[in-house]
């Protein structure tokens, strides 16, 4: 039996949590009513590319006295801004983009408010973990690189999202730079670019297996953000423990993959897909 490991921390530390659709504002509004201390939004979401309105989501949020958490690994700093639409508290793996070597562990919280600040500091010190030195320089150092990783990384994802979307084999592409993307409108309103995650659907599990399999340049792995390209397979790697029904309901299915692109050369990663898929 799979554990939802949600349910397990939830219970460890006393917090009652609710998944609910944020892109459906009528249903956070609604959710609120039940007294709520905090949002916990990501945006785009792993791996279904789903946008919510970080304005909209803050001004619910506060006119309730709950808190907005944006995890903002995704788009980074970089493309999107959080703290200036209206979130409390910005999280971000910085294993990702932000190290984007796909050689350090770490994360980050921005928090805007003084006194929270303090508080989550005091959980930092007391219970929290420490960056080792040599990470701390790593990271220091991916970070001048970052805004010339990124667009060398958005600028490659459009052109594969384009050639999956043609591609006999594909069905489904889920890109928030795809103009016909449903949040496009929205993307480009609230960040400053689309990042370079891609997930699609297969036309069966054979070919997503046979995909996962046949790549050569892209490397079958988790983790996402580096200048290496990574493909993963949702349903049995990152969203594992989620129950069944809930993934089938969010569309995590047995043909769905997700890509991380990274910066390699543009046509030696498209011809790694064509041959993967064909
Ligand atoms: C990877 C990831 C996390 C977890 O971060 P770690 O650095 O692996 O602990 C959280 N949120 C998102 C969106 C991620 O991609």
């Amino acid at each position: 039996m799979t554990t939802c490991i949600q349910d397990v921390y939830a219970a460890r530390y006393g917090v009652d949590f609710r998944p609910i659709d944020f892109c459906d504002l009528t249903a956070v509004a609604a959710a609120c009513e039940d007294g709520v201390s905090a949002f916990f939004v990501e945006t785009p979401t792993n791996p279904m590319m789903k946008v919510s309105d970080i304005q909209a989501l803050a001004d619910i949020a506060h006119e309730h006295n709950a808190l907005l958490i944006v995890d903002n690994t995704f788009l980074t700093c970089y493309y999107q801004r959080p703290l200036e639409l209206g979130a409390d508290l910005v999280v971000y793996s910085g294993t990702k983009y932000l190290c984007g070597h796909n050689d350090v562990v770490c994360g980050f919280v921005v928090i805007r408010d003084e006194t929270l600040l303090e508080r989550v500091f005091m959980d930092y010190l007391s219970e929290g973990d420490a960056l080792g030195p040599f990470e701390a320089w790593l990271m220091l150092r991916s970070l001048k690189t970052m805004p010339l990783r990124l667009d060398a990384q958005q600028e490659r994802a459009l052109s594969i999202a384009s050639f999956l979307k043609n591609h006999p084999h594909v069905c489904q592409v889920h890109y928030v730079g795809d103009p016909d993307h449903p949040h496009y409108d929205l993307s480009c309103r609230q960040s400053s670019g689309f990042g370079a995650m891609i997930s699609f659907t297969t036309d069966t599990r054979e070919r997503a297996e046979q995909v996962l399999e046949r790549v050569r340049v892209i490397t079958f792995a988790e983790s996402l953000g580096g200048v290496e390209s990574l493909i993963t397979y949702p349903m049995v790697q990152t969203h594992g423990s989620v129950p069944h029904e809930i993934r089938e309901k969010l569309g995590i299915s047995e043909t769905l993959l997700r890509l991380s692109v990274g910066v390699e050369n543009l046509d030696d990663l498209i011809a790694d897909l064509k041959q993967a898929l064909a």
